[in-house]
């Protein structure tokens, strides 16, 4: 038993080598794509819930990597968030997406996700007025979205952060709201304009009742606040109708379109526009 139990051992052992030089070789090539410039932003449309017109678009990044293709975020954000690579990475995202945000009507805003630690640097307000000032994007174009983690870490360091973005005129929007633990709390302490209503709500709709209810009550108790609401992941034409006859402010998803290339999400203006 004794022997087996060393055997067992030996492989559990080569697995987690194996798991730890796939990571160390991800982050070297993490490392080389943020010098390289292998990223790139997507653009997925909001739409109004009534008009059907584009208020923003949400900016996604892509790591365009020579061997693997097209990497998700979610295969490298959290790497990039442990390395501090996330730092350099954040300051390009937000740059970029101001930048090319100049390019489009001005009634079309840009939404940007910060990830947690971005805010444990305490320059982080100071840096996005900068990149603000040096694209010439007006601040009311630009929302952060946030997610819980952000609140999690230092509240009153966040706090004096998110309110001196605020004061310059940044919106603010609290992001996958209810997946978190505290969401309401937070919503109370903090000045946010926005609620993104996750996805996780809005899959089974609108046959779930309890799905139902739940995103019935969150538009509510946004209106109440005086906060917009976003529903995102809206895939069907029936959980379009269902989220608009809802009154939410906004739609996000794959209904509407999928996250696009900067070109394409150009074109798609020019369609709506259009049709
Ligand atoms: P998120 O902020 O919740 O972004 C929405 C995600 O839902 C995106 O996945 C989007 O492509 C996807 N999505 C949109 N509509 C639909 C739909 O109708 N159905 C389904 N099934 N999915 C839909 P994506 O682009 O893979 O991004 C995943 C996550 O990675 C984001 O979740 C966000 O947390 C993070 N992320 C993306 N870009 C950035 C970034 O620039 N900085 C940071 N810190 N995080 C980012
Ligand atoms: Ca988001
Ligand atoms: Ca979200
Ligand atoms: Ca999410």
């Amino acid at each position: 038993a004794k022997a087996e139990g060393k055997a067992r051992f030996r492989v559990f052992d080569a697995a987690l080598a194996e798991r730890v030089e796939a990571r160390r070789s991800l982050e070297t090539e993490l490392r080389c794509a943020v010098r390289a410039g292998e990223f790139e932003l997507h653009y997925q449309p909001l739409v109004d819930a009534h008009s059907g017109e584009v208020t923003a678009a949400e900016a996604l990044i892509r790591w365009r990597h020579p061997r693997r293709g097209l990497v998700s975020p979610a295969d490298f954000i959290p790497l990039a968030e442990e390395t501090g690579l996330i730092m350099p990475l954040g300051a390009w995202v937000l740059h970029t997406a101001c930048s090319e945000a100049m390019r489009w009507p001005a009634a079309i805003k840009v939404a940007v996700n910060l990830s947690p630690v971005q805010f444990r640097d305490d320059r982080l307000p100071e840096t996005i007025e900068d990149i603000l000032r040096a694209t010439g994007l007006p601040a009311h174009r630009l929302e952060l979205e946030i997610t819980e983690g952000v609140m999690l870490d230092d509240e009153e360091r966040t706090l004096m952060m998110l309110s001196r973005l605020k004061s310059a005129g940044v919106g603010l929007s609290m992001d996958d709201f209810g997946t978190g633990y505290s969401s309401l709390s937070y919503l109370r302490r903090f000045p946010f304009d926005k609620i993104k209503v996750d996805r996780s709500f809005v899959r089974q709709l609108p046959a779930d009742p309890e799905s139902a209810a739940i995103v019935r009550a969150i538009i509510t108790m946004g209106s109440c606040l005086g906060m917009a609401t976003t529903v995102e992941g809206v895939e069907t034409a029936e959980q379009y109708a269902f989220v608009a006859s809802e009154q939410c402010s906004q739609v996000q998803g794959y209904h509407v379109s999928r996250p696009l290339p900067s070109p394409d999400f150009l074109a798609f203006l020019t369609d709506q526009k259009a049709a």
